[in-house]
């Protein structure tokens, strides 16, 4: 088993180093993250400049580039290696509902589909301190469910593991998305030249955590897989424009 480990906080991370540790008792890892933090980068591609690929050990290579670039360029001619399977994290934090759209570690795993095999994001959700060579030990569970019983080709997972201690989880679900509220305030300051700057606010808190949310699942000390596709039609209003275009004769 060939396994491809990136993430979005950077090759040095805590959470990558465990989930990368954790990967190589199952096989051979090679490591392909950013040489810093790209949390929220979503699926961005770098055109504009040359991407350069720095090796740091012996199966790990930092990237001056996105989640996405690390995952395109180890797919694409970056080495002559091809793996079964790509994973991505452990994130410092939560990729619950909304965050999905911009997740790095998510968009890391979307990038994994060009092999034409399921892929997985791992997030750690919770506050405090983070035990990663915990989750890492839940991840690599996961994985070898998923070696041992295959998924469709075209699916994300996107994995979410309560921040609680090992012996606390109870158990994995199967969920869908919830929904996050709008983000909190802009947290607006002067920087020394008096001109006004803006922070983005935090995440918007759960709107819908309702039974069957990825957020229900970790609140309750579930670890949350959530199947994601590529395809962000939403099927059930195109009838509905269907019907609108119809006003205007098409
Ligand atoms: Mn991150």
């Amino acid at each position: 088993m060939k396994i491809l480990v990136s993430n979005d906080d950077g090759w040095f991370a805590d959470g990558l180093l465990a989930l990368a540790a954790q990967m190589r008792t199952l096989g051979e890892v090679r490591v392909v993250a950013p040489d810093r933090n790209c949390s929220a980068a979503s699926s961005a591609l770098t055109l504009v400049h040359p991407i350069r690929v720095t090796r740091q050990g012996e199966d790990v290579y930092s990237v001056h580039g996105t989640p996405a670039d690390c995952v395109l360029v180890a797919l694409n001619g970056m080495m002559e290696w091809s793996p079964d399977l790509v994973v991505s994290g452990i994130n410092n934090g939560p990729n619950l509902g909304d965050d999905v759209i911009y997740s790095g570690t998510v968009a890391a795993a979307f990038e994994g589909r060009q092999i034409g095999k399921p892929a997985i994001a791992f997030s750690l959700s919770g506050d405090g301190e983070f035990d990663y060579a915990g989750a890492a030990i839940t991840a690599r569970e996961v994985v070898e469910h998923l070696i041992a019983h295959p998924l469709p080709a075209d699916t994300i997972l996107n994995v979410n593991i309560p921040a609680c201690p090992r012996a606390e989880l109870k158990g994995w679900r199967a969920t869908r998305l919830g929904r996050r509220k709008r983000s909190q305030q802009l947290i607006e300051q002067r920087d020394p030249r008096g001109q006004t700057v803006y922070w983005i606010g935090g995440v918007g808190e759960a709107e819908d955590a309702a039974e069957g949310t990825d957020f229900h699942a970790v609140y309750n000390n579930y670890v949350s897989l959530t199947p994601l596709d590529i395809d962000m039609s939403h099927h059930r209003n195109v009838p509905q424009v269907e019907g609108w275009l119809k006003e205007r004769g098409e």
